[in-house]
């Protein structure tokens, strides 16, 4: 038997398990760096699928790294498991994780055959939007023996090389004064008004950025009663644009409309975070391209790109990674139309068996395409002596 028949056959015999470990991590929403459940669990089965696991490495309590064969192409599929606050797994990284735990397996498989290192890395709180789990395990070395990465993520579509943008995310802190808003609102100053200026300056920003970019918020702090005029707002705000050079000039006219609204108003402005910002993705075009061959094996197709595809915009720390990795980060499709992610509704489509079937061929894609790069020399010999 080949080994990539011997991958499938070693996947289709955990495949019930592993769908079952899908299904209980979306029933148990944890948000980032509290997947306390979800790394147990994960853990536990890729140990006992002949793993060697360590859990809360680099100083990341829901970081785990299980690594199995020798070889000496170190491929890493990166599981997430993190939910969303409110909406539980309405990004499906339930299915990330299945489908990492599932490649790992897949490929563990025939790793000692084709001379693979499989790794499976556990990367914490991608929905953080600054310095995610993928960010602090970058800093801290967890990627450095990796030759190549690899992850899938559920979407209403399959696509190879999706649109992956630079994001960054940052808090912003107004400090006013209390007054009573009836008998002396002359003596209050209003953080809230601060961010009403802010939130009018940016919306008529919006006409003089690239379309490309995106500036979007909450606020998560408005005041404490009507009465009282507002002396604490603070908002949560994300700045994008197609590259991290081009976020870094927008980001300081972002900030130019929240300073507007302390100016306007008398409040005080801080701002907070924002220090490790997402990076865009560079997909790497020789694993993409096997990805794309082993998925349309199984059936897949990317060639039908609709204009929802062609608009979406995301972003993820994979892109940091992909920086210094070769990496491929492609989107899997589950039927989840007219539901997009980050809706409840998506959440629902996070356990059907599309569901399932996104999990299984996104492993199995992956695994065969780490074989792949095992075993043709030019982009296995490529991958262990990247030209600087
Ligand atoms: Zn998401
Ligand atoms: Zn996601």
């Amino acid at each position: 038997m080949d080994v990539k028949a011997a991958a499938r056959e070693k996947l289709d015999a955990l495949r019930l398990q592993i769908l079952e470990l899908s299904h209980r991590i979306h029933a148990n929403p944890e948000i980032g760096f509290k997947e306390t459940n979800a790394v147990k669990w994960i853990s536990e089965f890729l140990s006992n699928a002949g793993f060697d696991v360590n859990t809360g490495i680099h100083d990341l309590p829901t970081a785990f790294l299980a690594r199995k064969g020798g070889g000496p192409l170190h491929v890493t599929f990166c599981a997430e498991y993190d939910a969303l606050p409110g909406i539980g797994h309405a990004c499906g990284h339930n299915i990330i994780a299945a489908a990492a735990v599932g490649a790992g397996i897949a490929a563990g498989a025939a790793a000692d055959e084709v001379g693979l290192t499989v790794q499976v890395l556990g990367t914490p709180a991608e929905e953080n939007g600054n310095a995610g789990g993928k960010i602090l395990l970058l800093e801290r070395g967890a990627f450095r023996d990796s030759h190549a990465a690899m992850m899938i993520h559920p979407a209403p579509f399959d696509a190879l090389t999706p649109k992956i943008i630079a994001a960054s995310m940052f808090d912003v802190r107004f400090t006013g004064k209390e007054a009573h808003a009836s008998a002396y609102p002359e003596v209050g100053i209003n953080a809230a008004d601060a961010l009403t200026v802010a939130q009018t300056a940016i919306g008529l920003l919006r006409q003089h950025i690239l379309p490309t970019s995106r500036i979007h918020g909450i606020i998560t702090k408005g005041g404490d009663a009507p009465n009282i005029v507002p002396a604490h707002t603070t908002a949560r705000y994300i700045v994008r644009a197609d590259t991290l050079e081009e976020l870094e000039k927008l980001r300081p006219r972002v900030y130019s409309c929240f300073e507007a609204g302390a100016v306007a108003t008398g409040s005080k402005l801080e701002i907070v975070g924002g220090d490790k910002p997402y990076s865009e993705m560079i997909h790497n075009p020789d694993i993409a391209e096997y990805y794309r061959r082993n998925s349309e094996a199984l059936g897949r197709s990317f060639t039908d790109v609709d204009a929802l595809e062609k608009k979406a915009a995301a972003s993820t720390d994979m892109g940091n990674v992909s920086q210094v990795v070769p990496s491929i980060h492609p989107m899997v499709r589950i039927d989840s139309l007219p539901a997009v992610n980050h809706q409840k509704e998506f959440a629902e489509k996070c356990v059907t068996e599309s569901a399932d079937k996104a999990a299984y061929d996104g492993a199995l894609s992956m695994a065969w395409t780490a074989i792949d790069l095992a075993t043709y020399d030019s982009v296995r010999s490529q991958l262990l002596n990247p030209r600087k």
